[in-house]
This record gives structure tokens, sequence and C-alpha cells, in this order.
């Protein structure tokens, strides 16, 4: 059997050559795709232990995992079939029947949905939680229950990039023995990487950042031996494991995290403060910008803003306007590609949310979301100076 462990001194070198097989598979430079679903018996001892793709121990997964725990700092890594795989068994993993968990109050839709609508059925309940709170950690102390186990925050939030006190976070969940477990996708760890401040558990959506190229679903749960393995021992029953292929390409998208969030940090930092400037623009959100209420914290934690923003249009009609008029960036869901998308919120990731909660949560009809591209950023300037006018 090859050696996955290998892993180097920098983030740069990790994403290009951590957990590679040594010695190369047939001399291969690159992991071949092993597209077989079972191996050859070799006197294993545990379930477990048996080479099969749902209990995600295929070479492509064990190269794959040993990369991205050796990225976010982590001991130990699985690969998921989706985001919200990983999140779903990583919170399974540590909540029963009977017990509550805390939760960010403004999570990705399908996360709220999930804690909403499948939670409570499996016996399990939380209460939301402000991560900004003027009164934190007293008005997280006021939700806590004998039940409490596990606290669930975002890195950056979706659609209005706001980044909280995670640091207090963590300490209040080490008081109070709770797991913490943090959906990083937003960030990815080019920018934070969350286990170097105390987080548990690490979850991201592989389909955004760390793929890159918006062409495979796929998830990750990143942390220490022990609470990854209880993670994994789960997935083996509830059947998320990532195909190899998808590993394949997830591997490759990999390589180049780094030179692409590098990229869309940049490219997003220059349209935040085109934006800002615009006359059709009421606000821009995003974490980079001095005087947004999220820069303090994205500034002590993080070393780069990330590739997302979201901005509030005059009104309605021309947040419309700018999708129909738009030239570089294409309108559709999900992040993090190499493309610039750019989607109304309250028309898709939140679709699902009555109009009350949404206008509550300000997740209005004017705001648009883009998810920043690597592609010329002058050029996408003046396309969004074209889109807006007029
Ligand atoms: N977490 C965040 C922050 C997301 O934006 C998404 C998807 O949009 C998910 C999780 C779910 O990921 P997936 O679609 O890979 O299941």
């Amino acid at each position: 059997m090859p050696d996955y462990r290998r892993r180097f001194r920098s983030l740069d070198t990790d994403v290009v050559h951590a957990g590679a097989p040594h010695p190369r598979v047939e001399g291969a430079v690159v992991t071949p795709l092993f597209q077989s679903a079972n191996y050859l018996m070799a006197d294993e001892t545990a379930y477990d232990a048996v080479r099969y793709i749902r209990l995600s121990n295929s070479p492509n997964h064990l190269s794959l995992q040993a990369r991205l725990a050796a990225i976010e700092s982590g001991e130990a890594a699985i690969v998921t079939a989706s985001g919200m795989a990983a999140i779903s068994a990583a919170i399974l993993a540590f909540v029963g029947s009977g017990e509550h968990l805390l939760a960010q109050k403004t999570l990705y839709g399908g996360t709220q949905s999930f804690l909403d609508h499948d939670a409570p059925r499996l016996g399990i309940a939380h209460t939301a939680i402000d991560l900004a709170d003027p009164e934190r950690p007293a008005s997280w102390e006021r939700a806590l229950r004998p039940q409490t186990r596990l606290v669930l925050v975002e890195s950056i939030s979706n659609p209005l990039m706001e980044v909280g006190d995670l640091e207090a976070v963590v300490e209040f969940a080490r008081r109070h023995g709770l797991v913490t477990v943090i959906d990083s996708t937003f960030a990815s760890p080019v920018n934070f990487r969350p286990l170097e401040i105390g987080i548990d558990l690490v979850v991201h959506s592989a389909t955004k950042y760390l793929n890159g190229h918006s062409d495979i679903v796929a998830g990750a749960v990143i942390g220490s031996a022990e609470q990854v393995e209880r993670v994994r021992h789960l997935l083996l029953h509830l059947g998320g494991a990532l195909d190899p292929h998808a590993c394949f390409l997830f591997e490759r998208g990999l390589k180049t995290l780094v030179l692409r969030v590098e990229r869309q940090n940049a490219n997003a930092m220059r349209l935040a403060e085109f934006l800002a400037g615009r006359p059709e623009v009421r606000k821009v959100n995003y974490p980079g910008l001095p005087d947004d209420p999220s820069h303090p914290f994205a500034s002590r934690l993080f070393s780069g803003y990330g590739g997302m923003l979201s901005f509030y249009a005059a009104d309605a009609a021309r947040a419309e306007h700018f999708l129909e008029r738009v030239r570089i960036p294409i309108h559709a869901a999900s992040l993090g590609g190499v493309e610039t998308l750019v989607v109304r919120p309250s028309r898709a990731s939140h679709l699902g949310l009555e109009r009350a909660e949404l206008a509550r949560l300000g997740i209005t009809d004017d705001l648009v979301r883009v998810s920043v591209g690597i592609e010329n950023a002058a050029e996408l300037i003046d396309d969004f100076r074209h889109a807006l006018g007029g």
C-alpha cells in the first residue's frame, strides 16, 4: 500500500502535493482514477477496513482526504457526496434524539431547512443565536439547555456576508463542553483555517471553492482523527460516500485553490469598492470594506476577505435590470467557481423562506449576490458599470 501521509510546510505546496501516494502508483504523476467499487480481500479484520467505495477508502479517497486534512490543519478528513451530506452527518454524529444544538441565526438555506423540518422529526431541536449580539455570550448562555451538545456556525454567512465573533464561540463552547462545527465554504482554507482557532470540525460544500470549476457536487468534514472517525462511521450507514470520479476531479480542482482564491479576493475587493461608489447601489455587503460591520472580526481572523459579496440596488427594478443587462457574469445559483455568477437570493438560495421572514432577514428583491470569478477585474467593472446604468 502506498503511503498517503506526506504533508509540507505551506498551504501553497500542500494543495499540490499533500496526500499524493508515495511511491506514485505505476509512476503516474497524477493519482489515477480507480473506478472500481470493490477490491481484493487482504485479510482485513474489521468491516470498515474492507476496501469498498461506500467506506470512503479507495486510493482516490485516501489521497484526497489526506490532502484536505493537511490544508485545513486537521488530523483527518472524510469526503462526502455533497456539502449537505457533510453538514447533516457532522450534526447527526454528535446530536441525537432528545438533544439540542445552537445554530447561527442566518445559515445556508438547505442547512436551515434541515434544522427546521428534518432534525425535529429525529427528535433534535435547535435555538438560533446571533454571533455579533452585543450581549454575547450572555444571550448565548440563555439559549443553552442541559441537552445542548453542539454549536453550528458559518465563517461568512450567506447572503449578507456576515462574520461573527468566532473566537468567542470557541471559548463559550469549551466552557460548556459543546462540539463546534463551522461551515467554512465561503472563506475557504486560503482565507481562514478554523481548526487553528480551536473549532472542532470544519465542513465544506466542496462543490464551491475547493473544487472551483462548477462541475461536481461534493463535501468534506475535517478535524481531529477521533471526531472525523465518528462522522465517517455514521456516513458508512447513511451512505453518502463520494464517487471516485468526483474525487479525481475534486483533487484536480484543489491544486489551483490558492491561485484561484487569491485572484477572487483581489477581484472582489475591487468590485466592492467600485459598487460602494455607485449611485445605483444602496449598500454593499463585503467584509473587506473598512466600514462593513464584519470588518473588525474578518480582519482579526482572515488573511483575505473572500470572493463573495452582495449589494442592494436602488430598488428591485434596478436589480432586475442589472441581471438582464450584465454580460460577463452568468445568472445562476451556486458559487465559488472560476466564472463570476450573479443571483438574487430571494429568488434562489432562499426561495423556500416566507416573504415576511425574508424581509426580516434583509433578503429583499433588490439584493444581488455576486460570486466573483477569476476574470479580468477591469473588464468586470466595466460590465457592472454598463449593467447598472442606463
Ligand atoms: N453550505 C453553504 C454555505 C452553501 O452555500 C451550500 C450550497 O449552496 C451548501 C452548504 C450545500 O452544499 P451542496 O450543494 O454541495 O450540498
